[in-house]
């Protein structure tokens, strides 16, 4: 078996007389771990494969020890770690701490996920979806940090979701809470299936298998321009494929891009006028270079013209929509944000 590599250290110089806090996010691919201050600064990260052949035992064991690990990184013990958090995918329930039929992890059913890495780090974990954890992190140190309330959509394979409300996350009565991604934003005959089975879903219009899917629909049946000249070249029909032909003033590639937003709109229209938050975060891999590329400020250009058009006035003046800026961190952060808010609920300590 090979030997993990250390974890990182990004503040060498951090305050370790703060209370520390350690997030994990178990993916499909890679168990991401990160130790943070009280204030939400990351002082050392530690990422290795998931290798989910291993069984849900052996990454138990390996979240749990990633603890120590991390600790040890900069002269502590796990002792000294003041908080855990946990973020794993969907579906689960969150009372028990178990993950339930995941989807990418064959032979992990109804693994009790939470209490197993508890009993290998020596501390209580706070227990979330990954989505759920993801949005937490963008509320407290990322683009949502100064937002009383935030919906963050991650758009990639396919759409996860976290709803944050003044340092309550909406979990629901059956760990189903906020499931955006499975609105229902078509109900006509013709509306698209979603990967859960259904029809008329947001993921059905916006993941970026749907993208491909819709993009490889319209070259089908004839889609000419550059993004048809690079499939037929051989290139993956890839949502940064489309992207980077958009860029370049593809036609094609734009409109698949710009029906992605007015679709996403009406999704997030629907949770505007049900949670009215005050704020809406897109993250993600498919978000098309975000505020840094023209294609992504056209994205959300795009979207925020539509949901404008489909909202009250105060909703339309006031709803900040952006992109999230934490990442692929975003997830550890907010498992350890939601650690840490635990912790403050055990104690009593002010926050
Ligand atoms: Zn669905």
């Amino acid at each position: 078996m090979p030997t993990p590599e250390s974890p990182r250290v990004l503040l060498p110089e951090a305050d370790l007389s703060s209370p520390l806090f350690v997030g994990i996010d178990l993916g499909g691919t890679n168990i991401k771990a990160a130790l943070l201050d009280d204030a939400g600064r990351m002082i050392a990260f530690h990422t290795e494969p998931t290798e989910v052949a291993r069984g849900p035992e052996d990454a138990a064991a390996r979240m749990g020890q990633s603890v120590a690990r991390l600790a040890a990184a900069v002269g502590l013990t796990a002792a000294d770690i003041t908080a855990v958090g946990l973020g794993t995918p969907g579906p689960q329930d969150l009372a028990s701490g178990m993950m339930l039929r995941p989807g990418n992890f064959p032979g992990w059913d109804h693994f009790p996920v939470r209490d197993r890495v508890a009993s290998h780090c020596g501390h209580p974990v706070a227990y979330a979806n990954d989505a759920t954890a993801a949005a937490f992190g963008e509320f407290w140190v990322g683009s949502g940090s100064a937002a009383s309330s935030l919906v963050l959509l991650t758009l990639g394979t396919g759409i996860g979701a976290g709803i944050i409300i003044d340092d309550l996350t909406i979990t629901g009565a059956h760990s189903h809470g906020a499931e955006c991604g499975h609105m229902i934003v078509d109900p006509s005959p013709q509306a698209r299936h979603c990967p859960c089975g259904q029809p008329g879903h947001l993921e059905a219009y916006c993941s970026a298998t749907a993208l491909k899917k819709r993009a490889a629909e319209r070259l089908a049946i004839g889609g000419t321009g550059s993004l048809a000249d690079a499939v037929a070249a051989g290139e993956p029909l890839t949502p940064i494929l489309i992207g980077r032909e958009a860029a370049a003033g593809d036609p094609l590639a734009h409109e698949l891009i710009m029906e992605l937003a007015d679709w996403l709109a009406i999704g997030i229209v629907t949770l505007m006028h049900t949670i009215d938050p005050a704020v809406v975060l897109l993250g993600g891999a498919m978000t098309f270079g975000r505020d840094d590329s023209p294609v992504g400020r056209g994205f959300l250009a795009q979207i925020d013209a539509a949901v404008r058009r489909r909202t009250f006035p105060t909703l339309a003046r006031d709803t900040v929509i952006g992109f999230a800026t934490l990442g692929g961190d975003a997830g550890s952060i907010g498992a350890a944000g939601l650690g840490r808010l635990a912790w403050k609920h055990r104690t009593g300590a002010a926050s």
